[in-house]
């Protein structure tokens, strides 16, 4: 069943007046088709769809083209005037393609190839007062200028009209718009349509292939996830959470690791280590063969004295003395020695004898703060090792 073969007239003059075929029809009154004048009839049969037809005699020679862009922007206009008008069932099914990418996508997951708009939702949201037809606003002849009205309160008898400007249809039919004519269009800021009118049982249905609705959508779309965030409300924090967990704490990861590795070398570690802790890190213990160690004495102090027959000896703490002090020397360097430390020996003797002798020893022991330069480098790689470790999971 081809549209084309559906096309009938549907409105007529009557003293120069539009009527729609819908409206009451007199018998008394003479119709005239409205593109050659020439005089048409009501056929209103329960088969086919209501009509105005010419004559038998008739020359009209408007196309049905001709006629479809002319039923059509003056359907859309008596549809937009006429109050008893069902407008939720005139519909605007607008392709996804034309759609803002983001509900583009939206509306292909439900499979829909077109979003339907009803003239229902445009009237109310644009404020539509009354439509004419063929009608000039600026440089443009627009197929339907609707103006836009919105009254402050419509149960005041004296409200205030608010004026929202202007709305306009152009129904496309044997021709486009005009690359230039749009443009024209979107920059006049006017809100506009342009739509393949096709012919349905119980009116029209308008394929759009252009257009400027910007804040209607925004709108649609605002809506649309207020929607889906009140009905989906606990699968939408879980896939929110989920996001979080992937990407959001990943960063927050790295970015404390990061800091980490900067504030290590801030670091006081005697802060956390006891007097006793550190102590023990790396004591050693020396003390004379098969002697048993009753207590532990710190040293105060250290010197030789001179005794009796000007004997000298050592005196540590003032009142103690070494027990078999060769054999804890020994001890020293062996323990020393076996620890891994690098024991030198000095050698030498008194300048008044020629003989080398062992006049000392050097240790070469580390320096109690170069413990703590190591433990920070050694903390510093683990975070490194982390920081890899996060970089590398999986996305
Ligand atoms: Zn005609």
């Amino acid at each position: 069943m081809s549209v084309k073969s559906e096309v009938k007239l549907e409105f007529a003059e009557v003293d120069s007046r539009l009527i729609h075929i819908s409206e009451r029809i007199s018998k008394d009154l003479l119709y005239l088709c409205p593109l050659c004048k020439q005089e048409v009839i009501s056929r209103k049969g329960p088969q086919r769809r209501h009509h105005f037809a010419h004559k038998p005699e008739s020359n009209c020679s408007a196309s049905e083209e001709t006629i479809l862009h002319f039923n059509a922007k003056n359907y859309l206009a008596y549809c937009i005037t006429a109050y008893e008008m069902n407008l939720e069932e005139i519909i605007f099914n607008i392709p996804i393609g034309l759609l803002d990418e983001s509900i583009q996508k939206v509306i292909q997951i439900l499979g829909i190839q077109y979003y339907p708009l009803s003239l229902y939702k445009l009237k109310s949201y644009y404020h539509f007062s009354r439509a004419k037809t063929e009608q000039r606003i600026g440089n443009y002849v627009a197929d339907v200028l609707v103006k836009c009205e919105e009254y402050s309160d419509e149960y005041e008898y004296d409200d205030e009209v608010i004026d929202r400007g202007y709305f306009l249809f152009e129904m496309r039919v044997s021709h486009e718009i005009g690359e230039e004519k749009e443009r024209d269009l979107l920059e006049s800021g006017i809100p506009f349509i342009e739509a393949i009118p096709e012919q349905t049982e119980r009116g029209y249905t308008f394929r759009v292939t252009s257009m400027s609705l910007y804040s209607l959508l925004k709108d649609s779309k605002d809506q649309l996830i207020r929607l889906l965030s009140t009905h989906f409300e606990e699968e939408l924090i879980q896939v929110g959470k989920n996001m979080f967990n992937s990407t959001v704490e990943k960063e927050l990861r790295k970015t404390a690791i990061e800091r980490a590795i900067e504030n290590v070398d801030d670091l006081n570690l005697r802060d956390y280590i006891s007097k006793e802790q550190f102590a023990s890190i790396n004591a050693i213990e020396a003390k004379a063969y098969m002697s048993e160690v009753h207590q532990t004495v710190a040293l105060q102090s250290i010197r030789y004295k001179t005794g009796r027959e000007d004997k000298s000896y050592i005196s540590i703490n003032e009142h103690l003395y070494w027990v078999r002090s060769e054999n804890i020397l020994y001890d020293v360097v062996k323990k020393l020695d076996k620890q891994g430390y690098k024991v030198e020996l000095l050698i030498g003797g008194y300048s008044n004898s020629s003989k080398s002798k062992v006049v000392g020893f050097r240790f070469q022991l580390p320096d109690r703060y170069l413990y703590g330069e190591q433990l920070k480098r050694i903390m510093k790689a683990g975070l490194m090792d982390l920081l890899n470790n996060v970089n590398e999971e999986e996305e």
